[in-house]
């Protein structure tokens, strides 16, 4: 989708500070981070919502959910079968929620202690 901000990313189009990329996701630094680790995680492919994804392909959505898990080793936020420190993982859907992009994306959110529940 032309339009779509986080297609025109993938395409390369809107430079991206990625840390993982696979043959179908990306992973890459969001631009006004709101801890010290927050990195987006998104479906090469467009799709516009976790509902969306999980309809169409249930597989495509289990590799974007490695690739959060896999974001939070490398960026020290889990150990190889430890949680310590932690991460959140979040997704927005709709405008109550707080949705600006469509084109789903999870959150994935540490290096400080996160308060519960969220805003
Ligand atoms: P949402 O509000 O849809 O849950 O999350 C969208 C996220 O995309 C926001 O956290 C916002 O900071 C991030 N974002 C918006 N535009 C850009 C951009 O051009 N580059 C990057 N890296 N992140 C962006
Ligand atoms: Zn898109």
């Amino acid at each position: 989708m032309s339009d779509c901000l986080f297609c025109r990313m993938v395409d390369g189009e809107i430079p991206a500070d990625v840390v993982l990329s696979t043959d179908r996701v990306l992973a890459f630094r969001d631009i006004n981070p709101q801890a010290p680790t927050h990195v987006l995680v998104i479906p090469k492919e467009h799709h516009r919502n976790l509902g969306a994804l999980a309809a169409a392909d249930g597989e495509l959505l289990a590799e974007v959910a490695r690739a959060a898990h896999a974001v939070a080793l490398q960026e020290g936020l889990v150990t190889d079968g430890g949680i310590e420190p932690g991460y959140r993982v979040v997704t927005n859907t709709g405008p109550q929620a707080g949705q600006s992009v469509d084109h789903l994306h999870l959150h994935v959110l540490g290096g400080r202690g996160l308060g519960w529940p969220p805003g």
